[in-house]
């Protein structure tokens, strides 16, 4: 999820507003201030009060700009009061409908209008919507920082571990580190994590990464290396790519985005090769131009283009080397379109770039036409399992696409990130995360 979107508070305006000069001239003398305070309780409010006194007349209006500050909007709302010399008033925001993750940083300031038209902005003040509900721990290292509350040290040693090796995997791939600030919150458990996430999102999201927000969330239990090692530099490279293409008009398509965030991951799961390869054989590789749209709703289809995406972003970075790379992404944010930046950067089509890539697999193989089965089968045609039958493994390799993979939680797993809750409404999904859930994930 990239873009919180907020609709129903009246205006949105430039954060430049924050840093306006305060005050018109002589309001300032007539409006004072008393106190101005905001409280969150997370993840149900934040509490905004006001107190504020006029020297002459009265107070009649007072309107409350607030927004995330790392992103570029503020909402104003006016805020009822009662007019008059002292006024208190306060707005109460409730975070259960206007959604904000744990940890997010909130600019905000008020704008008072005396009777004569007068106006006095208070200084901007920032409120933190910290998750209070657990007792956290923290460690930061190259821009980021880790917070859990189970495990003590050793689990923080895991978390912080994790990321700057994440890091280091994504600096050697694509030449780019952190340049802002993201904070991980790692729940011990989904119950956890979902008391965490917005109301309505579906039970089985077992991460998400706010790259607006420099905000990761996950649930990890205390000493699972292996998904600390999986979620954590998957949602950074997402965070740096995110920082290093930042631009409205544009961005890296999916199977580059989630292509380095696969390679950024401590282990490369054995499902990816056995998929790849087999896909290569039956002939049923995606075409490299249809991974730069949404990826498949189909499960089957979707595990193809991550396994696809990494293979291709890894045969990028072995080919051309971490410089292309990132000349790659920064063509992306530029808007100029896959093809282009491929043909700029590479010297190379979607096409070209797409054959070459599918040479390093298994060619496809011809398909094997089933000998004719008699009419009428012999005796003790089912005395034994057929063997050697012509045709057998060719075709659709049938089930639910997890079914004999090893790891298969993992698979369910690597797809819960930003991207892949377009797939909300998979069934299959659905029903495979659940799946592992109940595993004890
Ligand atoms: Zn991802």
């Amino acid at each position: 999820m990239k873009k919180i979107a907020r609709y129903l508070l009246i205006l949105v305006l430039l954060v430049a507003g924050l840093l306006a000069p305060a005050a018109s001239a002589g309001a300032a003398e007539s409006i004072r201030v008393v106190s101005a305070t905001a409280r969150s309780e997370f993840p149900a409010r934040i509490t905004f009060d006001l107190t504020a006194e006029a020297e002459a007349g009265e107070i009649v209006a007072a309107q409350l700009l607030y927004g995330a500050t790392r992103q570029k909007v503020l909402t104003a709302v006016d805020v009822p009061l009662t007019p008059g010399r002292r006024i208190e008033t306060r707005h109460v925001l409730d975070t259960e409908v206007y959604y904000y993750p744990p940890g997010t940083a909130l600019s905000y300031r008020w704008v008072l209008r005396d009777a004569s038209g007068a106006e006095v902005t208070t200084p901007p003040a920032e409120v933190i919507h910290h998750d209070a509900r657990f007792s956290w721990a923290e460690r930061t290292e190259r821009n980021v920082t880790v917070f859990w509350y189970q495990g003590g040290a050793a689990s923080g040693e895991v978390l912080i571990n994790a990321a700057t090796a994440g890091l280091d995997r994504i600096a050697a791939a694509i030449g780019a580190d952190l340049e802002q600030p993201v904070r991980v919150y790692v729940y011990a458990s989904n119950a956890d994590l979902r008391g965490a996430l917005q109301a309505n999102s579906v039970d089985w999201v077992g991460g998400q990464a706010f790259t607006d927000l420099g905000i990761i969330v996950g649930a990890i239990a205390p000493g699972d290396v292996a998904e600390a090692g999986r979620l954590i530099p998957h949602e950074l490279a997402h965070q740096v790519l995110a920082q290093l293409t930042d631009n409205p008009y544009g961005g890296p398509p999916p199977w580059f985005d989630e292509g380095l965030a696969m390679h950024a991951e401590a282990q490369r799961d054995d499902w990816i090769d056995e998929r790849l390869e087999e896909a290569a054989r039956q002939g049923r590789l995606i075409p490299l131009e249809a991974l730069a749209a949404s990826f498949p709703a189909d499960t089957d289809q979707a595990l193809l283009s991550y396994a696809q995406s990494q293979s291709i972003v890894e045969y990028l970075i072995a080919t051309y080397g971490a410089d292309k790379v990132r000349a790659l992404a920064l063509a992306f944010a530029a808007a100029t379109p896959v093809d282009q930046a491929l043909q700029t950067v590479l010297g190379r089509s979607v096409d070209e770039l797409d054959a070459e890539w599918r040479a390093t697999l298994p060619p496809q193989e011809r398909t094997v036409v089933p000998t004719p089965v008699p009419q009428s089968a012999p005796a003790d045609r089912f005395a034994e399992p057929p063997v050697g039958v012509p045709g057998i493994g060719v075709g659709s390799p049938g089930g639910s696409g997890f079914a004999g993979v090893p790891g298969w939680p993992l698979v369910a797993g690597a797809l819960l990130c930003g991207a892949v809750l377009l797939l909300a409404g998979t069934g299959a999904l659905l029903l495979a995360w659940r799946a592992a859930a109940t595993k004890g994930r």
